[in-house]
């Protein structure tokens, strides 16, 4: 029941535990080591140390580490899902997919690992150029912190390992409080690698005691970090010249165009809105849906809303489970509760019954109400009417946050509005804002966060680019 924290490939006892508590059981399911600021320090330094010793693996030895990775989440794959699920009530089967989804991530850091390369500058182009020939390498910053969410405990710490090794850094790891067995048992999985002992350690504690320390520490050259706009925000007033990478909140948005078939549609927007109960980053928040289709779409999507399966996260069937702590379900509750009473309407849901927030639909939304213009994290999903997509674009627009935006449209002139109107990092033609597959480039505008994920442009991230300049005259 007592775990323990993982540095310089040893297992670590602190003075000090915290209970962790299934969400959906509310059991204790193991006592999570909590470290010290010394503690922390130490992992830093072996960290620090052991970055020469990274740096001189070819790309051959670090992607092949990455593929043992990948290989032996393949072996674990059910053990694996089986701790998403206990610890932060996600069902089991999008458990299995975020296991799945964490196997492709480092296979595909194993790939990129072999593609790490500079580029050639052409020094002649400029008029004191003649003779010098020039070329750029990308270098490992050297110890990464990385600061994770609970909400895909495994694949967004993926996010993180992987482009970290494929880039020939070491890292700090500090997991959310509620979902520290994840990074143990990768610990467990990476131990079994030929990765030098000291480049990947697992810290366990507070945010405030482990997150800070590698915030302020001068030996950790960057920090990247997933979770909420204030923490994130907080990390980057503290970081002073390191590097920052934010992926933060965000409440995306989908429009819905007239003439389009709602059958194809209605399913993603099922799974959009309340897969992982809402508390995914880019969980459809709000839908915009054209008068024409509006009365269908509320009469089609709460019907398939109210198929859902609640229950155990752990059993094959269910589809809605408990959110993350008994405070965030009484938090989504009472911005319910400030919506009905400012106008809205509930078309389903708005309560907790056995333990379980049930998936909720709200229409005739302010945009002032918390539910629409904070990040509501929770299995709530508003749906507007709109009279043209003009009045879409600019509702989605109307937030503080931009991460991805969607449309489904067939009219090619609408989509390629949309596209380069949508102020967001990624757009979705003919789908929801929660698509993502994991090698292409991910991160937000405005308060959803700077830098990008996916493999190559977080390897991208995670390097200097060195120049390097010969003069033949
Ligand atoms: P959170 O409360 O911000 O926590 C994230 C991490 O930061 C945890 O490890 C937390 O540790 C740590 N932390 C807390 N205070 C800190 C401090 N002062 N200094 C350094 N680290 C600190 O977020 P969460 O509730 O776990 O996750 C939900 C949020 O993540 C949502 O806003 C969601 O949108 C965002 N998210 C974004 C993306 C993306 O890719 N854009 C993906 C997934 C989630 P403790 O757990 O110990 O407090």
């Amino acid at each position: 029941m007592k775990k323990q924290y993982y540095v310089n490939g040893d297992w670590k006892t602190a003075e000090k535990f915290a209970d962790l508590h299934s969400p959906y059981s509310k059991e204790v399911i193991a006592q999570i080591p909590q470290a010290t600021r010394e503690e922390v320090d130490q992992a830093i330094d072996i960290a620090y140390n052991t970055r020469k010793q990274m740096e001189e693996l070819t790309a051959y030895e670090r992607a092949a580490i990455l593929e043992h990775i990948a290989q032996l989440f393949i072996e674990n794959r059910q053990k694996a899902a089986e701790i998403i699920s206990l610890e932060a009530a996600k069902p089991m089967k999008f458990a299995l997919g975020e296991i799945d989804r964490t196997i492709e991530t480092y296979k595909f850091a194993a790939e990129e690992a072999k593609r790490l390369t500079g580029e050639m500058i052409p020094m002649d182009a400029a008029k004191n150029g003649a003779n010098r020939f020039g070329y750029t390498i990308e270098q490992p910053l050297g110890v990464i912190g990385a600061i994770t969410p609970f909400n895909f405990p495994q694949n967004l710490v993926a996010h993180k390992v992987g482009p970290a090794i494929a880039a020939g850094n070491t890292i700090v790891l500090k997991p959310a409080s509620q979902t520290p067995l994840s990074a143990l048992f990768l610990a467990e999985l990476i131990d079994q690698t030929a990765l030098p002992k000291g480049a990947f350690n697992v810290i366990t504690g507070s945010g405030r005691t482990v997150g800070d320390t590698l915030v302020t520490s001068d030996k950790v050259k960057m920090i990247t970090f997933t979770g909420s706009p204030s923490v994130g925000i907080g990390i980057r007033n503290k970081a002073g010249l390191k590097k920052v990478a934010l992926e933060l909140g965000s409440n995306a948005g989908l429009i819905i165009d007239k003439n389009v078939d709602l059958s194809q549609i209605v399913p993603k927007c099922v799974a959009g809105a309340f897969s992982n109960q809402g508390q995914v980053c880019i969980s459809l928040q709000r839908t915009y849906v054209m008068d024409e289709l509006f009365d269908e779409f509320i009469e089609q999507f709460t019907a398939a809303a109210k198929q859902l399966v609640i229950g155990s996260p752990l059993a094959e069937t269910t589809d809605i489970s408990a959110m993350i702590n008994p405070d965030e379900q009484e938090r989504a509750l009472s911005w319910v509760q400030e919506a009905a009473q400012n106008g809205a309407e509930i078309v389903t849901g708005g309560v907790i019954e056995n333990g379980v927030f049930l998936p909720t639909i709200l229409t005739n939304v302010d945009s002032a109400l918390k539910v629409s213009c904070q990040e509501v994290f929770a299995p709530i999903v508003v749906v507007n009417r709109i009279s043209s997509v003009e009045e879409g674009i600019a509702a989605i627009n109307d937030s503080n946050y931009g991460l991805q935006a969607g449309i489904f449209t067939n009219d090619i002139q609408t989509a390629f509005k949309a596209s380069k109107e949508f102020e967001v990092g990624g757009v979705m033609i003919n789908d929801i804002p929660t698509y993502r597959v994991d090698q292409m480039p991910y991160g937000g505008v405005k308060e959803s966060g700077t830098g990008k994920e996916g493999l190559k442009y977080a390897i991208h991230e995670m390097t200097e680019t060195k120049l390097v300049v010969w003069n033949q005259n």
